[in-house]
């Protein structure tokens, strides 16, 4: 809760909100172990995360044992658990020591006319109520309008007037089936905030791969909150994933939210195996294909200066560059390899293997293992050896 506490008062803080318990597991085939749940929460506030949304309480059983098992923890981060806007749920959550809830209705006409078939009148007197009586139970309260991208702007500022009277400390703007787009997203923040002066916590989905940069445009609409998942989990095609916001956060906006992004490939490979969805090799920030170069141009320029074709250093999220010796590999990638293994080559040997290099990851379609490297040298050498007495 210290860490916490402290950003919320840094008006310049930017604060993660971090839902992989939550928004994560209710990704369609994916369930944590309630010992996989609590190494995650661990691993999460050891990183730095701000708040930690652990689940959803009024579910009972295991998942209510668990999210009070985190919030006994006396973490740095503060633990929130999900509710319906209704009383019962909030009292399952209290029950569980949280000191934060997130209340969450649909503003949309879509979900209030065809999920919750009632009316805007009554989405606003059981949000009211939910908070007022939260509040009085003194947790932080976040107001989740959901399907708020579709729902209508002039309602939705309603909502967030009478959420700020009932006494909520923000608003989760939630684009909850991944609609919107950067330039949409910036003027709907924008106009939001203005309007009602609360703070606002950007919430977005992957449909359409935007919900990094959606993400990003609300906070530079002044949204102070950012919702994410480790690797982008959660429903359908997933959140904005904790490490792209953080690592974009820091590098094209230079925003110091005071993560520690070094153990970034420990905390994205573990949650890849309790969800039994392995890493994408392009997956960004974190994949293992984001500092590996193959390619001639490419790996010369990186080892002559690694700023030429990386915008940060490998070390910085975990991981370590890798030269690929391939098909596209060029000679200077090659001595270098063969420097690694204690082998000067000539510029002269170097151009020599590499077109017997190239000939081989043709015939088997895929770059060479080291291994693979040292066979095609020996028999290179072998070659080489033999070559006058063919003469
Ligand atoms: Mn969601």
């Amino acid at each position: 809760m210290k860490r916490f506490k402290e950003a919320l008062n840094d008006k310049n803080a930017i604060l993660l909100v971090d839902t992989t318990l939550r928004d994560g597991e209710q990704t369609a085939g994916v369930v944590f172990s309630n010992r996989e749940k609590l190494r995650i929460a661990k691993m999460l506030d050891n990183l730095g995360i701000h708040q930690i949304e652990a689940g959803i309480p009024v579910m009972g059983g295991d998942e209510k044992q668990v999210i009070s098992e985190i919030a006994s923890y006396g973490l740095q981060a503060s633990i929130m658990a999900w509710n319906r806007a209704n009383i019962e749920d909030v009292k399952q959550s209290l029950e569980c020591g949280v000191d934060s809830v997130a209340i969450s209705i649909s503003t949309s006409d879509i979900h209030i006319n065809h999920k919750l078939r009632t009316t805007r009148e009554w989405v606003l007197e059981n949000m009211t109520k939910a908070v007022a009586y939260a509040k009085q139970e003194g947790v932080y309260v976040s107001v989740n309008a959901e399907d708020a991208s579709r729902s209508d702007l002039d309602f939705l500022i309603k909502f967030g007037r009478e959420a700020k009277a009932a006494g909520a400390d923000r608003l989760r703007f939630c684009d909850t089936v991944g609609v919107l787009e950067p330039f949409k997203t910036y003027e709907m923040i924008s106009r939001l905030i203005e309007a009602i002066g609360m703070d606002v916590e950007m919430h977005t989905h992957n449909d359409f791969g935007m919900a990094t940069a959606n993400a990003l445009a609300g906070v530079k609409a002044g949204a102070r909150f950012v919702g994410v998942t480790v690797n982008g989990l959660g429903e359908r095609a997933g959140n904005a994933a904790l490490e792209e916001v953080a690592m974009a956060l820091k590098c094209l906006y230079g925003v110091d939210l005071g993560v520690n992004t070094r153990d970034f490939l420990n905390l994205c490979e573990y949650v890849a195996r309790a969800s039994g969805r392995p890493l994408a090799v392009s997956k960004p920030i974190v994949g293992a294909n984001t500092f590996a170069h193959e390619s001639g141009i490419h790996a010369d320029g990186v080892i002559k200066d690694p700023s030429t074709y990386e915008v940060f250093s490998p070390e910085e999220v975990g991981l370590q560059r890798q030269i690929i010796i391939g098909k596209h590999s060029g000679s200077k990638a090659v001595m270098l390899k063969f420097r690694e293994y204690g082998i000067d080559l000539s510029k002269e040997e170097a151009d020599e293997l590499l077109a017997l290099i190239r000939s081989v990851t043709v015939d088997m379609k895929r770059t060479l293992f080291d291994k693979e490297l040292m066979y095609i040298y020996e028999d290179y050498l072998y070659e080489k050896k033999r070559a006058p007495e063919k003469k």
